[in-house]
């Protein structure tokens, strides 16, 4: 179970893989005019001109499927975590308990001996439990427990806002069960799909032959089943493009009503052995999932629902067991990523502490590299951004007064945090044993998931932080109506102080105004000031709206991402309008600046370049990329955001401010004809 669904963020990173062995802190690299390419035209390519040269410099490194700024910060943040969790380790007895639990995750997880030593026999206890199931109700009971300590087979059970009363916690019920990325793995035939379902065909025998120990053993055509099943799954799911509309996923109803929707599921057993409070209603964010699995759940025999459920269980384990499961983990990641290596243990070690317990790791990582003149500069430029985003909403053509006056009414009010919560989460309770992985894993996760349960039908935790401190990455969310922003972005290229504000407001700028632009994408704007699913617009502006985002739409539709894939305009949309509109204020909110400016020093050139020249090349610098085409493939299924070049070239091209910056003609590649403008 894992926190914060439907929020907006910066970017997607895959759950696997960083870069190469490093062995201390350097700062990551900032802003530079040596990426630049002057052979090419800006008009023509302008992400080719500003990144030409760092792609031609760049290689991806061994064990990363991308290379791009945010691995390259990762990267550096996993430095500045590994000092820390050593010296954490190395503590000894007179170790405070935040240092005793980060430490010994990490020790625990660094102990290659003493995991390979114990190989399956780590999981026996579960798999154990799985094969002495007698019936399909035991069977939910089973996958009750199994979810509360980390492993999702069959469906997911979470907490999340009341969509028409957002300061109010409710239960969620929703799809899921799925080993591979997304639905359309198992039901598309097109591009290289066939390849990746073959690779998890061998990964699901590879496992079980290697776990071949109790009733696992007798699973022969143990991945026929998981792939049927899977698929069985996948047909029910809703795609991604349609559950970005919130009305698809608003169907709050009784638990007696929810239980009806499948009764093969047994939920009201599940909601007693995950030990939910008694609540009344909750929110199905997928009723067709569960009628249609409810057939599933007959049809199929125990013993194959047992094989997929030990499947789960032993995929969800892999990465935290011996060699061998970590090996084919690895390989089928491989095939999903085309990354070449297997990063360090260290680096895998230091993500799991901050995925299991990121808010203590957190503590000490803001103590190390947050100062809080950081803060500081950052409140006044989200400041600046918000004062442009109100005067681009005020000046727009296309919408009246009535829904202007809504829409500065949400604007002021977006919360925003910087850099780390005001509370930390307490762990307490979170039982941590040298020396026994998968054991802390679990532990940490049933922690999680007792947490999240323990905030149904209470009021909403404003506080609560959805992404950790080192995190390179930023979010908004609709419930919360809030811009958050962890420690780990505010870094060189984004933020840099030593650099001019030009630079700045392409790239951090540019960030906090995609942020805000979030609340008033085709999602956001569907959601109220105080967070609530309710439409605030008049009719004819609603309809003004989605005439412009189709234009926006059609424009990345055409985009291509790698061969002949093209990327879904529709998945993209929010993102790439926030792009648009992030990209229009933050260069707003730079002219402010520069217009305020007495000294004439922020209108100065700087290397031969005016500041609004700059501010494009500072955004730029930003997206520089290199991915490997396993990785663009599943990228195009499954992640919201455009690739790198698109993120510069398909903005850049719908700004007459761009236009005029670089000197453009109208008829050159960056200066569309029909130029898309929403905010
Ligand atoms: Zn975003």
């Amino acid at each position: 179970m894992r926190l914060f669904r439907f929020m907006s963020v910066l970017l997607a990173l895959s759950a696997v893989g960083w870069s190469q062995t490093s062995t201390s802190a350097k700062p990551a690299a900032g802003f530079s005019i040596d990426t630049i390419d002057k052979s090419v035209d800006p008009c023509v390519d302008f992400y080719q001109y500003a990144c030409g040269n760092w792609i031609k410099n760049s290689e991806i490194p061994a064990d990363q499927s991308q290379w791009v700024s945010f691995v390259e910060l990762h990267e550096r943040n996993l430095d500045i975590e590994h000092g820390i969790l050593e010296k954490a380790e190395a503590g000894g007895p007179g170790r405070n308990a935040i240092d005793q639990k980060i430490g010994d995750l990490y020790g625990s997880c660094m102990d290659e001996k003493a995991v390979d030593a114990k190989g399956i026999r780590a999981l026996k206890p579960e798999l154990d439990r799985i094969d002495a199931i007698k019936d399909k109700q035991a069977l939910i009971d089973e996958i009750a427990h199994i979810h509360m300590t980390g492993p999702s087979p069959l469906f997911s059970f979470y907490s999340s806002s009341d969509m028409h009363n957002a300061d109010q916690v409710i239960a969620y019920i929703d799809q899921g069960g799925l080993t591979l990325p997304d639905r359309d793995y198992y039901l598309k035939d097109t591009g290289k799909n066939k390849d990746v379902r073959q690779a998890l065909v061998d990964y699901v025998s590879q496992v079980f032959a290697l776990a071949a120990t109790g009733q696992s053993a007798k699973d022969s055509g143990a991945a026929d089943t998981v792939l049927r099943i899977e698929t069985e799954l996948a047909k029910a799911e809703m795609d991604r493009t349609a559950r970005r509309d919130p009305k698809n996923r608003d169907h709050k109803m009784t638990r007696e009503e929810a239980v009806a929707l499948g009764p093969n599921f047994y939920l009201d057993r599940y909601f007693q052995d995950v030990n939910a409070p008694a609540f009344k209603d909750l929110n199905v964010t997928n009723p067709d999932f569960f009628k249609q699995i409810n057939g599933v759940l007959e049809s199929e025999s125990l013993d194959s629902l047992k094989t997929y459920v030990r499947w789960q269980v032993l995929h969800a384990s892999a990465p935290w067991l011996s060699q061998p499961y970590v090996d084919a983990n690895f390989k089928f990641q491989q095939a999903l990523t085309g990354q070449k290596e297997i990063q360090a243990r260290w680096k895998r070690c230091a993500n799991l502490v901050d995925r299991e317990l990121g808010e203590a790791l957190g503590q000490r990582y803001v103590e190390a590299v947050f100062p809080p003149e950081s803060k500081a500069r950052m409140l006044k430029m989200v400041g600046e951004l918000e004062k442009s985003l109100g005067e681009d909403i005020q000046n727009l053509s296309w919408m009246s007064d009535e829904t202007k006056k809504q829409a500065a009414v949400k604007l002021a009010a977006i919360h925003n945090k910087i850099g780390y919560p005001d509370v930390w989460r307490d762990y307490s309770s979170v039982d941590i044993k040298l020396g026994d992985l998968l054991g802390d894993v679990q532990r940490a996760n049933l922690f999680e998931s007792k947490r999240e349960i323990n905030k149904i039908d209470k009021p909403l935790d404003r506080k609560e932080w959805g992404m950790t401190p080192p995190t390179v990455n930023a979010y908004y969310s609709s419930s919360f109506n809030e811009i958050v922003f962890p420690a780990g972005i505010l870094q060189p290229p984004f933020f840099d102080p030593k650099m001019d504000d030009a630079v700045n407001f392409g790239g951090i700028g540019l960030v906090i105004g995609h942020e805000l632009t979030h609340g008033f994408d085709d999602q956001g704007r569907k959601f109220d000031p105080q967070g609530n699913f309710h439409d605030w617009w008049t009719k004819q502006d609603g309809e003004e709206f989605e005439k412009r985002v189709s234009c926006v739409a059609d424009e990345y539709s055409n985009f291509v991402a790698v061969d002949d894939l093209k990327l879904n305009g529709r998945l993209t949309l929010g993102e790439n309008t926030a792009d648009n509109g992030g990209a229009r204020i933050a260069l707003m909110a730079l002219e402010h600046v520069i217009a305020d400016d007495k000294s004439g020093k922020e209108s100065q050139k700087i290397d031969g370049y005016t500041p609004q020249q700059r501010f494009f090349l500072g955004f730029g610098r930003v997206w520089c990329e290199k991915r490997r085409p396993e990785v663009a493939r599943m990228r195009v299924l499954t992640d919201p955001h455009s690739p790198g070049k698109y993120r510069v070239d398909g903005v850049v091209q719908n700004m007459p401010e761009f236009e005029k910056a670089w000197s453009c003609k109208a008829g050159q590649p960056m200066v569309a004809e029909n130029a898309c403008h929403v905010w």
